[in-house]
This record gives structure tokens, sequence and C-alpha cells, in this order.
């Protein structure tokens, strides 16, 4: 049997939340292209399932109708009001925007939602007029011929494409064709999340936790509530810190949840859905160049989690809407090299930058002064009154502000 051929101008690789949105903004500009994702959905993806305003604001962009009806009429998505941070004292303090009748910006700051469902909410968005999606279709192969990318896959396609953009994720096969899927520990985290059920003390306003614990620098463990009386719970710290100390983070998540003084009472009535399940964290303090001749990287393939708060979802998909825009132009100049894209790079780190610069920061003070500077940040007023001062900013630009890309 010959094996098919697709030729096609734009193929993206990979359908999580950057490779998906991507695809979901091409269509909007009418870009006929393939989408190949190995797995099939609904599937799982470790993460802590928490959708910050980045997301909102893509979605917002794509269709206001989604974030005002679309996900407060969903059972798997969960309105959080704000955060709850548990510094290495123990003590707690809560960053919550719980706005009166009448306010103008009525707003969650999260949204909690299964990947399992979040994922698949946004696939089932993938518009068959421009896209043809194959679900269960892993690529094998990566090879380029002349200006033409060439890929095998599972499924036994030969595809042919002009632009490649590489979404597929942490373990990208994009990267490795690239040479480039080296982990630097500096900037990489190692994780573990498991699903729960029954945590004791969950906050009714549904606030995501993180908890710092002591004398463990440069991590956190967190616990995000879920519907049904369900909670993620995970636990990630950065690799070099983990190496340098030979921190083991299994024993670590374990003992927080069996004997910390803070969080084990909170565990003690409750039961685990499954065993921890362990993924990394590629930081966007590794500056990742995301661009090259005939190739975009988005998402994680491009190392976007923001270093300090651990969030890739809305980053890797604020990646998409700009690599959509740039594989744009590309298609009407009918150019697909390295300059075509030089200012891609610009555009999906300027809103990352000052958050590089405060991971850089951390990194360079000494486990003492980390746990003292975050004991006497959290309840500082003054902190306070700069998130109430800045919260209805973060809102409006989520759900008001046009998105401008400069290309
Ligand atoms: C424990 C943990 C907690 C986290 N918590 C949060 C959080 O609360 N909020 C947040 O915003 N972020 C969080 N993150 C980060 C977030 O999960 C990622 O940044 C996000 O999933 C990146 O999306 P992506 O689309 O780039 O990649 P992915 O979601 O990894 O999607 C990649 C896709 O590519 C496909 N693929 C891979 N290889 C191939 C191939 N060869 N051929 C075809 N398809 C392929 C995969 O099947 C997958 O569907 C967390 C991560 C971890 C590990």
């Amino acid at each position: 049997m010959t094996a098919q051929t697709i030729r096609t101008d734009v193929c993206i690789i990979g359908a999580g939340p950057a490779g998906a949105t991507t695809s979901l903004f091409l269509a909007r500009l009418g870009i006929p292209h393939l989408v190949l994702d190995a797995a099939v959905f609904p599937r799982d993806k470790v993460c802590g399932d928490g959708l910050d305003l980045k997301v909102v604001r893509v979605l917002r962009h794509l269709d206001p109708g989604i974030v005002l009806e679309e996900l407060p009429e969903n059972p798997w998505f969960m309105p959080c009001w704000g955060t709850r941070f548990v510094t290495q004292n123990g003590r707690t303090s809560d960053f919550v925007h719980r706005p009166g009748p009448g306010t103008t910006l009525p707003h969650p700051l999260f949204w909690t939602a299964k990947r399992r469902h979040f994922d698949d909410f946004l696939v089932k968005k993938i518009d068959p007029r421009f896209a043809d999606f194959r679900q269960g279709c892993g690529v094998e192969r990566i090879e380029k011929a002349g200006r033409e990318w060439h890929l095998q896959t599972s499924t036994g396609e030969h595809i042919r494409s002009k632009l490649l953009i590489g979404a597929d994720g942490d373990h990208s096969a994009v990267l490795r064709h690239l040479g480039e899927r080296k982990i630097d520990r500096r900037h990489y985290a190692g994780t573990l999340r498991q699903y729960w059920r029954g945590v004791a003390g969950l906050d009714p306003q549904n606030l995501i936790e993180v908890y710092f614990p002591p004398g463990l620098p440069m991590s956190y463990f967190y616990i995000f509530p879920l519907p049904n009386g369900e909670a993620n719970v995970g636990y990630g710290m950065v690799s070099e810190v983990a190496a340098k100390h030979g921190h083991k983070l299994r024993d670590i998540f374990k003992a927080l949840i069996v004997a910390d003084p803070v969080m084990a009472p909170r565990f003690r009535d409750a039961e685990p859905m499954e065993e921890p399940q362990g993924w990394g964290l590629p930081l966007a303090s590794r500056r990742r160049r995301a661009f090259g001749d005939g190739y975009l990287l988005v998402g994680d393939a491009a190392s976007l989690v923001c270093p300090t708060s651990g969030e890739g979802i809305g980053t890797g998909m604020v990646s998409g809407y700009i690599a959509a825009l740039f594989a744009r132009r590309a298609l009407e100049k009918k150019q697909f090299d390295a300059e075509q894209f030089k200012n891609y790079d610009r555009e999906i780190y300027r809103r990352l930058n000052s958050e590089i610069r405060l991971y850089n920061m951390m990194m360079h003070i000494g486990p003492g002064i980390y746990d003292f500077g975050l004991n006497m940040l959290a309840p500082n007023p003054v902190f306070k009154w700069s998130f109430y001062r800045r919260v209805n900013g973060w809102l409006k630009t989520a759900y008001e502000r046009p998105f401008e890309v400069h290309y």
C-alpha cells in the first residue's frame, strides 16, 4: 500500500491550548491548514488546571460569548474569586476580588477546569471549514527538503508543508528535530499533580491556594478547587534547586500531605483519586528563539511558562494568536524564511519580561532571605493595596481592551 501524501501551506503539530488557539485564529483569518495530534480528545494533561486572565483575554478576543456565556454555563468550569497565599510561617493572606451587585466587572480572577475538559472544549471549536484536524496522528519523523517540511505520521501519512507550527508541548518532536530539546535546569521545574476528593477547608469563594513550605525555596505546593468537591493538588520546584540539594519531589509531596503541620490536617479525611503524576515546566526565563526558516514555536514547545507562577496555558494561547498573525503575513508574501518572523519573539516576550526579571532576581537570593521575604510580603498592607488598586485594570485588559500585536 502506498502512503498518502497530504500537501498544505501550514501544519500545526499539537492541539493543546497553544496549537488549538493557533488553528482557531487561522480559521478566523480564512487560512486552510492541517492540525495533527498524537492523542485522541478528550485526553488528560498533567497541569494545575488553573485558567488565568490571559486565557480569558484570548477566548474573549475569539468570541466574547465564550467567556460571558459558555464558561459560566459549563458545569466543568469553576469560577475562582482570588488567591490564598500561605507563607512559610503558616500565615494565610487572601487576595479576593468579589464585586457587589451592579459592578461593571463582575468577573472571576481565574477559572479552573480539568485539562481533559478544557482542551476538549477548545478542540471542539476547531473549524472544519479551514482545519483538517487529525487526532491519534503522531508525528514520528520530521525532515526539511529545500524549503519544504516532510513529516511522517504514526498513521502512515506523508505530509508536505511550507510552514510548520510546533505546538507539541514540552516533549516536542519539532524541538528534537531542531536539536534544541536540551533541559536547562535553571529554567525548568519538575512538578507533580494528584487529583483529590474531599480536601478540607476549601474556601467558598473557590480561592486557588498556594503554599510556600519552609526551607524549600523556589518551590510551591498548591490546591486548586474543581467542580464536584474535587481538587487538583500539586507541587513544583525549580530543577536546579532540586538537583543542588538532592530534593526528591515525590518524597516532599508525600511528606507535605501526611506530616506538614499546615497542610496535613486538610488531607486527613480526603481521598486521592490517582497516583501523583509527573511532568515538566519549561520556563520562559530560558528565552528560547521561537522561530526560524519555515517554522514558529508556540506554548511549551517555545518554553513559554511564566517562571513566577507556573502558568503556561494563557501564555501558550497568546503565542498561538500571535503565530496565526505572523503566518498570515508570511502566506500573503509567500515567504517563509526566518526574516518574516523576526519580531515574533519580541511580541511573545513583551508580555513576560517583568516576570522573567523577577524570577532571575529570586534565583539570586539565599534561602533564608527568600523565606523571610515571602513571610513579610504576602501579608504586607502595601502589597494588598497594590493588588486592589490593580485588579480592575487586569480585568479590563482581559474583558474589554483590544488585543494589539505589532508585526
Ligand atoms: C503540574 C503542572 C501544573 C501546571 N499548572 C498550570 C496552571 O494551573 N495554569 C497554567 O496556565 N499552566 C499550568 N501548567 C503549564 C501548562 O500545563 C502548560 O504550559 C500547557 O499545557 C502548554 O500548552 P501547549 O499547548 O503548549 O502544550 P500541551 O498542553 O502539552 O499540548 C501539546 C499537544 O501536542 C501533542 N503532541 C505531542 N507530541 C506530538 C507529536 N509528536 N505529534 C503530534 N502531536 C503531539 C500532545 O498530544 C498534546 O495534545 C502546569 C503544568 C504542570 C506540569
